[in-house]
């Protein structure tokens, strides 16, 4: 049984209150038996609408409710723009006690997530079995060994309709898993975190920012830091001189063509300065390469807080 259903108490239409939370962030078992949380309740019929769709399998579905019901996340939501349903892994798992993990085979320590309960969860979600099925979605494992997830791959993610997304626990999950039922897997970083769901959020977030309509203006992550190979120029905002430290003066004189030469000067120095192994795939104007030259001429004179060319 979903975890929002054991530890909740029933509200109207059937659905399922939170412990001391409001009607409007319900949890409940909606007609294709799926479980949905918090806000994403009232926009579950939209499920086949919605430009992406995130199933996300874990022991712990209650970890995703302020995360995904705040800001941008849970503004698409509502919109309309994804939709993201929460499946308890418990709720698969068969015999009365619902068991999900077992010790290791010839021994060790931890525990491993059992096969058949995310095997069956996977099967329930899409109503089929995926094996050999070349219409179902990704199912993606979501560990420490899988492939980087950056902004490129991130943006990939944005073509698919659907993602099945696998949050491990314990020790990980059974290798049978891994090998015959996951498609794909994911690590957000070279560190080892408790379980996947924060690296499920992660990945959502990543991806749905960049789904079609989602940020308010359109451009607004075509300059993000990496998502044209540089980390993004510095903001500034009012007032113009904040305990005497002053906004550069290019960004205050309106002419457009100098304030996206400088914009792009400084994304340049800062990529420079702090991750010069992006310039090596960065894609470079002549005059791109010109103001490096110039930088790398300088190194070891220059300080990275001397001003642009533009701004002296
Ligand atoms: N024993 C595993 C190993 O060394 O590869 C790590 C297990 S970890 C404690 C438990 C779960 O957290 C994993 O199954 C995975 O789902 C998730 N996890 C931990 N770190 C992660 C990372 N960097 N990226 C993605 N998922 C991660």
């Amino acid at each position: 049984m979903h975890a929002a259903v054991r530890r909740g108490c029933r509200g109207p239409l059937g659905a399922t209150t939170w412990p001391g939370q409001a009607v409007a962030t319900i949890s409940r078992i909606t007609q294709d038996g799926q479980h949905v949380v918090g806000r994403f309740v009232i926009t579950s019929h939209r499920c086949y609408n919605a430009r992406m769709r995130f199933d996300i399998l874990t022991l712990f579905p209650e970890m995703f409710q302020g995360p995904f019901d705040a800001s941008i996340i849970g503004r698409a939501c509502e919109a309309g723009q994804a939709t993201i349903v929460l499946h308890d892994i418990r709720d698969h798992a068969p015999g009365r006690h619902r068991v999900t993990d077992d010790t290791p085979y010839a021994g060790g320590g931890g525990m491993v997530m059992k096969p058949e309960p995310i095997w069956n969860a996977v099967e329930s979600v899409l109503g089929f079995d995926p094996i050999g099925r070349p219409d179902a979605p990704p199912i993606v494992l979501l560990t420490p060994q899988g492939r980087l997830l950056n902004q490129s791959l991130a943006r990939d993610l944005t073509a698919h309709p659907r993602l099945l997304l696998i949050c491990g626990r314990y020790e990980g999950v059974d290798e049978r898993v891994r090998r015959y039922l996951v498609t794909d897997e994911i690590s957000i970083g070279d560190y080892v975190l408790s379980g996947g769901e924060i690296p499920a959020m992660v990945l959502v977030d990543a991806v749905v920012r960049l789904l079609p309509g989602v940020l308010g203006d359109p451009g607004a992550t075509a300059d993000d830091s990496h998502a044209t190979g540089l980390l993004e120029y510095p903001h500034y905002t009012r007032p113009a001189v904040y305990r005497g430290h002053e906004v550069p003066e290019t960004l205050l004189s309106g002419h457009h063509a100098q304030i996206e030469r400088w914009r792009r000067q400084a994304a340049l120095r800062r990529t420079w300065d702090r991750r010069p192994d992006l310039l090596d795939h960065a894609s470079l104007t002549q005059a791109d390469r010109e103001f490096l030259a110039q930088l790398d001429a300088r190194d070891g004179i220059e300080t990275p807080t001397v001003p642009l060319v533009d701004d002296k």
